[in-house]
């Protein structure tokens, strides 16, 4: 017998997520140094230490969230229903213009990362401003981020300058790249952000060995105000400047041509589909069956609470599933498999970490969620895929391991007090209700 820091036995149903989807029934996961040491048959009798029995759960790989801006959760449902430009100029950034400080994001991003930690989510990726205070509370709770500071042409709550924008980053990479805060660099835009920006920040990244996470063709107004500017569509201006690589995380993506497609799998960009988002914003819809049919790696984002309205990757795939079933009228495309490997496997390589994260095998990092199938509404239970994708949210998720940790335990969230979270919303609403 050989000692194990966590031994998780009798796991219903495991869903590796891996190359070959492979799935185990009635197995265990052993858990040693922040890793999994051996997941199967009989596991339980090969191991010995702390254990958890699971009985009627399904494990899966921790979910991974593309593209968020977390500290919006204290904007969440503010000037909704509003028309876009409507919407921003007089609500969110004058808001954000008053508030948006050390404080806000700290604040905002707690109740975030409760939010996530609930619905099973042990990365995400952010682009927001005093990202340091995203990574002081991350490590504090210990949830990975990939995280990145909006960088802009005109003046930001984080920097006068793009310039400065882009010092913050690296000195913020050589204070806070650690165990949970991987920093990313974050060009908000292409209709934001010059030829010049943009070929800094890849520079950047490119020195650093980081994402380049970039909002790119998410309406049509963008669509044209780049087509105006340099006569290209926005993917192939992007190509034109020379800053499209593996390295690119696109978020939104929506409005893609067959020609830009081509591109996206040709420099193998990858796409963070957002779609609540898009469709809550009248944005319109991302042709991912297309993206994927031409081998582009799509992972799937909840975008930020103001226009989601929540942080939710269980319900996000589900609303993709059945979205674009609807829009190709072809109830084949997005199979469950495929849903939830945007979710897991698809969101780790779109970040470049599916050597250590986005499945479930020996060797790899104890990112672990557990879901609760022994609930009615689960069953009866032919395929555990399906009933994640179609029947289950993300308040089913039972149980949560970062790194073999446990931060989530009957469906309560150990690392952060509820009580202190909800008195952190209540304030805020206050001072943003009275100004
Ligand atoms: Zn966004």
């Amino acid at each position: 017998m050989e000692r194990a820091d966590l031994i998780l036995t009798d796991i219903s149903y495991i869903l590796t997520m891996d190359e070959n989807l492979t799935e185990y029934k009635d197995a265990d996961i052993a858990i040693k140094d922040k890793k999994i040491v051996a997941i199967g048959k009989d596991i339980k009798n090969r191991y010995y230490g702390k254990t958890i029995v699971c009985k009627g759960k399904i494990a899966l790989p921790g979910l991974i969230n593309t593209h968020t801006h977390a500290a919006m959760t204290l904007l969440r449902g503010y000037g909704s229903d509003n028309p876009l430009k409507v919407w921003l100029e007089e609500y969110i950034w004058p808001v954000e213009g008053k508030f948006v400080s050390y404080d806000f994001v700290k604040d905002g991003t707690k109740i975030a990362v409760y939010e996530m930690l609930r619905n099973g989510i042990t990365t995400f990726v952010d682009m927001y401003f005093y990202e340091n205070a995203v990574a002081d509370v991350i490590n504090e709770i210990g949830i990975r981020g990939v995280l990145s500071t909006g960088i802009l042409d005109f003046p930001t709550p984080g920097a006068k300058t793009p310039d400065e924008g882009i010092e913050k980053t690296i000195s913020f990479i050589k204070e806070y790249s650690g165990e949970f805060v991987y920093p990313a660099i974050g060009p908000h835009a292409p209709y934001t952000c010059s030829p010049e920006t943009l070929k800094k920040c890849m520079d950047v990244a490119e020195k650093y060995d980081i994402i380049f996470h970039i909002h790119v063709s998410e309406t049509e107004f963008e669509v044209e105000t780049i087509k105006e500017k340099y006569g290209k569509t926005p993917v192939e201006h992007l190509d034109s400047v020379g800053v499209l690589n593996d390295r690119v995380l696109a978020a939104h993506m929506v409005h893609p041509t067959e020609r830009e497609i081509e591109i996206l799998a040709e420099k193998d960009v990858k796409v963070s589909h957002c779609p609540e988002s898009n469709l809550k914003l009248a944005s319109g819809v991302a042709p991912v069956p297309e993206m994927l049919k031409a081998g582009v790696t799509v992972s799937v984002g909840t975008d930020g609470t103001a226009s989601n309205d929540d942080l939710d990757i269980i319900g996000e795939v589900s609303t993709a599933a059945k979205l674009h079933k609807g829009i190709s009228k072809d109830p084949t495309v997005i199979n469950a498999k495929q849903a939830l490997l945007m979710a897991t496997r698809e969101g780790a390589k779109a970040l470049r970490m599916y050597d250590k994260l986005g499945s479930l095998e020996a060797g790899k990092i104890a990112d672990i969620i557990l879901i609760d199938a022994s609930q009615p509404h689960l069953n009866p239970l032919f395929d555990p895929y399906t009933q994640i994708v179609h029947s289950s949210k993300g308040s089913d998720v039972d149980t949560v391991l970062i790194g073999g940790e446990i931060k989530v335990l009957n469906k309560n969230v150990i690392a952060l007090s509820k009580d202190e979270i909800l008195e952190i919303a209540e304030n805020w609403k206050r001072k943003i209700s009275e100004s």
